[in-house]
């Protein structure tokens, strides 16, 4: 862990922030993704200081030279979480610390330097202290965070950069579906793998996002949502999805997940449904799942539902899997009992009107 100073951040304020009007108009259709907030968080990482100059800054371009490191060489890990406004108007974060984690886990795969959970979570406190008035209000909607590390060194050498950057972004986002949970469709990638052993799979970087693009194309142009990948040595093993993991119920009320074969993405969500799953009395299996018991157990109704999971769409219907020549439909294609069931129980959590068990929220 790198050590740091205490976690001190200056605030400039943005001399522009949007007005009350601006901000409505924006908080009543915020989609996702496309507005931020005034302000963004700063910090810098050198080997002889560490951590240090935490700062809150009015949101706006980076200037960068174009030799900066991670445009060439992709050096970069990022995070996402949501800030949930609950009924009495305070704000809530879920399982900040398994992000602050699972970025420390990313970033030693990445050769970049642990941002300490404390810096982490600071840095979430000191941007709502001051953009506080952008967690939307309403039924699934939340303020998206999205945390960023990349290697900010002029040089182009091919070694671990000796200067790096973390920041912090706010998004407002709507409810995922609007017009409901809607069952969706996953293509299968028989042509391309997300990751391979001793890879990248399991950190959240860049890298693995850009090279699951052109198979998610092709999930678009066949009408799916998202795709599926396959482990990469036998091309046998169910992996995840390009930004969710998946869960599959069995006829006898078990739930199986892919377990971690190391390429796959630890998502907080997967884990907190092996928990909330148990929770309502649910045996749950981490094993590995070929395609082929994918593409049986739904034709013989061994398996009954299957959903993924993730912290933008949170628990998704998947009503089929598709591929080149063929299709496999899980429960008539509705939406199943258990995935809506477990669905409520974790939005029902994060938005306050659940009892928190697992000690999973935190308040800021
Ligand atoms: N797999 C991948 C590849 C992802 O990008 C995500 C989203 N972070 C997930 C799984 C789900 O992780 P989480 O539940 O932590 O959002």
């Amino acid at each position: 862990m790198t050590s740091a100073p205490p976690f001190e951040p200056t605030v400039e304020r943005n001399p522009h922030p949007r007005t009350a009007g601006e901000l409505d108009a924006i908080l009543a259709d915020p989609g996702f993704g496309n507005h931020f907030t005034d302000h963004m968080f700063l910090a810098k990482w050198t080997p002889d200081e560490g951590w240090a100059y935490p700062r809150i800054v009015p949101y706006g371009p980076l200037s960068l030279d174009p030799a900066t490191a991670v445009l060439h060489y992709a050096q970069e890990v990022f995070e996402g979480l949501k800030a949930y406004a609950h009924d009495d108007g305070s704000t809530w974060l879920f399982r900040p610390e398994a992000n602050a984690e699972r970025m420390q886990r990313s970033s030693h795969r990445l050769a970049l330097p642990e941002l300490p959970t404390e810096w982490f979570i600071g840095s979430i406190r000191s941007l709502l202290e001051v953009d506080g008035r952008w967690v939307p209000r309403g039924e699934e909607r939340s303020l998206y965070l999205r945390p960023f590390m990349f290697a900010s060194e002029r040089f182009l050498g091919v070694r671990p950069a000796q200067h790096v950057t973390y920041g912090l972004i706010a998004s407002p986002a709507g409810a995922y579906f609007p017009s409901g949970v809607k069952p969706v469709s996953i293509w299968l990638s028989t042509e391309f793998n997300r990751a391979g052993p001793g890879g990248t799979g399991a950190a959240k970087c860049g890298g693995n996002y850009a090279s699951s693009l052109l198979p998610q194309q092709e999930a678009t142009e066949h009408g799916c949502a998202q795709v599926a990948f396959l482990d990469a040595a036998e091309h046998k093993w169910v992996e995840e999805l390009g930004g969710m993991n998946l869960y599959f119920v069995h006829a006898d009320g078990s739930i199986v997940t892919p377990s971690l074969s190391g390429s796959i993405l630890e998502g907080i969500t997967r884990d907190s449904i092996i928990a909330l799953a148990r929770d309502l009395g649910h045996d749950v299996v981490e094993r590995r799942v070929s395609i082929d018991e994918w593409r049986e157990g739904t034709a013989d109704g061994s398996i009954t539902e299957v959903f993924a999971c993730g912290t933008a769409a949170v628990v998704t219907p998947v009503k089929s899997l598709k591929w080149d020549g063929g299709e496999a439909v899980a429960a008539d294609g509705e939406a199943g009992k258990v995935t809506m069931d477990l669905r409520s129980a974790l939005v029902d959590i994060q938005y306050g009107r659940a009892a928190d068990r697992h000690n999973w929220m935190t308040r800021v």
